[in-house]
């Protein structure tokens, strides 16, 4: 427990003391009292002392003069001391009113200067801001007076539903655990544009308002947009900018793990240019990349916008199909077998070159249960198809015909 006078401090009151008037009055009633035990004591035994009337009256005036003396001496002290005190209480005040003025200077410069706004806001369904710093304008295209209060739109309103409920479980499971939350989404600005914005902050009890939300939200779209482009640098194949050998691996082993739960088919092709070195050899590297990007294209357009079709290396492509059986596979190998052999390919310098391609087809759960068996058995049909002769597809071989099995 709290001793009284410590609460009383806490609540913003002074200590504890006597009222100056009782202390005045305290003081007023000693002089008083001790000035009449003086006169009526003092008379008396000068009196019996001192019997000649002229040395009496001359005693007499010299005790007045002492009475006075010692009582401005005892004056001239307390006056001292208090004025003394005045003057290190004002002092005091004095330099913590700087203090307070720097530091609340010092704050403003910090908080006008944040790449995004700092705020405190209700911890309520619409975000309620109670104040917003001069960078919300920036920020998010409204005024700051347009933000606090909800009065013309609420913060809530600047996110969509699912980042509403992602924020608030955020909030609701660090306040749970005492902690900072921190969050990035991305908010609607005042002309329609959508930001990221990474947003740090704390609950605060507050006596009058209930708990308060307080921290910053800074911009964080510079970050994203380099995010985004080192993912696609990291999954893109420059040349084709189609999904490089990488990342194909990773969406076949998505597709695969997807058609296991849900019992559902899937297939793959492997797909490899048919005597491209020819092309190269005879015009050109640079006419061997132009060949690559069309027919890069014409795979593109020739899917369904579930497919996925990645270049593995080289002239070799790998076509993932979700959904997908063995006749549905063969007939879409077949089409782009057919459009690859009916459209000559550009070289680059206005010339064409006839070009074909030959395919291997598998299909799970027929040729293979994992990744590795299912390319596998592709790649071995796409032998096969060259074996044939080229310019055709092959399906892969039934586990019972292969050694080893699924
Ligand atoms: P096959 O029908 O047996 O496949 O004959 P091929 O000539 O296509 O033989 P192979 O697949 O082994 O040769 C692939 C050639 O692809 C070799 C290489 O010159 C060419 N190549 C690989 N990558 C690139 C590339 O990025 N640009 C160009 N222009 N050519 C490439
Ligand atoms: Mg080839
Ligand atoms: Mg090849």
């Amino acid at each position: 427990m709290q001793p009284s006078s410590a609460r009383s401090q806490g609540a913003g009151q002074l200590p504890d003391q006597k009222s100056p008037l009782r202390r005045a009055l305290w003081a007023a009633l000693v002089y008083l009292v001790a000035g009449l035990v003086w006169i009526a004591f003092s008379d008396t035994v000068v009196e019996s002392w001192f019997k000649d009337p002229a040395t009496l009256s001359t005693v007499q005036t010299w005790k007045g003069f002492t009475f006075v003396l010692v009582t401005g001496s005892v004056l001239f002290l307390i006056l001292l001391r208090q004025l003394r005190k005045d003057r290190a209480l004002l002092r005091l005040q004095l330099g913590q009113s700087q203090a307070l003025r720097k530091s609340e200077r010092q704050l403003r410069v910090l908080m006008d200067n944040l790449p995004g706004m700092a705020y405190r806001c209700r911890y309520d369904r619409d975000w309620t801001m109670l104040f917003v710093s001069e960078g919300c304008a920036q920020l998010t295209g409204y005024e700051p007076e347009e933000l606090t209060n909800n009065r013309l739109v609420s913060f809530a309103d600047l996110l969509d539903e699912d980042t509403n409920h992602r924020l608030a479980s955020d909030v609701k499971a660090a306040l749970a655990a005492g902690e900072l939350f921190s969050a990035e989404y991305s908010l609607a600005r005042k002309d329609g544009r959508e930001i990221w914005v990474w947003e740090r902050g704390r609950c605060v009890e507050e006596d009058d308002e209930g708990p308060v939300l307080e921290g910053i939200i800074l911009d964080i779209s510079d970050r994203k947009e380099l995010e985004n482009e080192l993912e696609e640098l990291a999954t893109r194949d420059p040349l084709t900018a189609l999904v490089n050998r990488r990342e194909i691996e990773r969406i076949l082993d998505e597709e695969l793990e997807r058609a296991k739960r849900y019992q559902r088919p899937m297939a793959m092709l492997w797909v490899d240019f048919d005597n491209f070195k020819d092309v190269n050899d005879t015009y050109g590297h640079a006419a061997g990349d132009s060949v690559l990007m069309s027919v890069s294209t014409l795979f593109k357009e020739g899917l369904r916008s579930v497919d996925s079709v990645g270049r593995f290396g080289g002239e070799e492509f790998v076509i993932v199909l979700p959904e997908m059986d063995a006749v549905g596979a063969r007939e879409t190998a077949e089409r782009l077998r057919r459009q690859v052999e009916a459209q000559p390919q550009p070289l680059g310098d206005g010339n064409t070159v006839p070009l074909t391609i030959s395919v291997g087809v598998a299909v799970y759960p027929n040729h293979g249960l994992t990744a590795s068996k299912l390319c596998a058995a592709a790649d071995q049909a796409m032998y096969r198809a060259k074996e044939r002769g080229r310019n055709c597809v092959a399906m892969a071989h039934l586990p019972e015909q292969v050694h080893g099995g699924p």
